[in-house]
């Protein structure tokens, strides 16, 4: 709609220069960069590059049990009281001018019976409730900046890790979507164990959150397109990276690069399962070495 409202503009701006623009002028710009990626940008399926760990949306899988929401897909186990991994894909099609909800709620949607973990339940923990899918990736309208804010897409994260490496690594994301790529990000946690700023602990709410040892990220990084899968070639760029959940941590998300093979190896996922095998051997076993900011 906005592509074809621009090329009926530029029609117009065309025909009233060629009937009054004098030799020297210049036609404006017809259709905008930016216009044109928004128009083209789609809000694609979340598990287009694979279920890591085949969950599924069955209840008597607690451990493994899948949460899909229209903003993003999770398996979330009950135990622990977070997500194993949350997927989302992310293109400009989800950036708006939405602002942050800060809106943090149990999730009603879990099976009758499973404790919901509440947005008091990291209080006083030292531990910040951070996000998977983070609120920035999802502004285009209030319902979607506020399922990010659901506690099944919470992690007990060390404030230090959450706000300065997390964040970092986040805004470069939000920084690749701008210069006209398309993202599937795979964010995972596991382990026992964290440090956040009252020490370490391992656990929280009375042991009903589980604090995870290592946080991780695998982000796949396409130009805009469609039959997204299909285009991972052994040349697609892929960050993964893993760090410890702790307050000590580097803030440069550069430092945690890892291979995804390490993470599929520490996790027992297969990730990009949906990318050929040829391919995912080539770009799982490749530590990413482009710019971070
Ligand atoms: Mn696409
Ligand atoms: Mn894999």
């Amino acid at each position: 709609m906005y592509r074809t409202f621009s090329r009926v503009l530029g029609l117009a701006l065309l025909t009233s220069c060629v009937v009054s623009c004098s030799k020297n002028e210049v036609a404006p710009s017809v259709t905008p960069a930016a216009v044109t990626q928004s128009a083209d940008a789609t809000r694609d399926n979340h598990l287009t590059m694979g279920n890591p760990s085949g969950a599924t949306a069955n209840s008597a899988n607690y451990w493994n049990y899948l949460v899909s929401k229209s903003q993003f897909a999770m398996s979330y186990h009950r135990d622990r009281g977070t997500p194993n991994w949350v997927s989302w894909h992310l293109s400009s099609a989800w950036l708006g001018s939405t602002p942050r909800q800060d809106n943090f709620a149990p999730d009603n949607t879990l099976p009758t019976g499973w404790y919901r973990v509440s947005s008091t339940s990291y209080t006083g923990s030292g531990f910040d409730r951070g996000h998977n899918c983070p609120s920035a990736d999802r502004t285009g309208s209030v319902a979607d900046n506020s399922a990010t804010f659901l506690m099944t897409n919470m992690i007990p994260q060390a404030p230090n890790n959450n706000q300065r490496t997390w964040a970092n690594l986040e805004n470069y994301c939000r920084t690749l979507v701008n210069a006209g790529n398309e993202l599937y990000i795979i964010c995972g946690s596991y382990g026992k164990g964290g440090t956040g700023s009252n020490g370490y602990a391992t656990t929280l709410d009375a042991g009903r959150v589980t604090v995870p040892a290592q946080v991780w990220k695998v982000i796949v990084v396409l130009p805009e397109g469609t039959s997204d899968a299909a285009r991972v070639t052994t040349g697609t760029r892929v960050i993964a990276i893993n760090t410890p959940n702790d307050n000590g941590l580097l803030t440069t998300w550069g430092s945690y690069r890892t291979t995804v093979d390490a993470i599929e190896a520490a996790t027992g996922y297969d990730i990009l399962s949906a990318v050929s095998a040829s391919v995912q051997s080539v770009v799982e076993a490749r530590v990413d070495n482009g710019p971070t900011s």
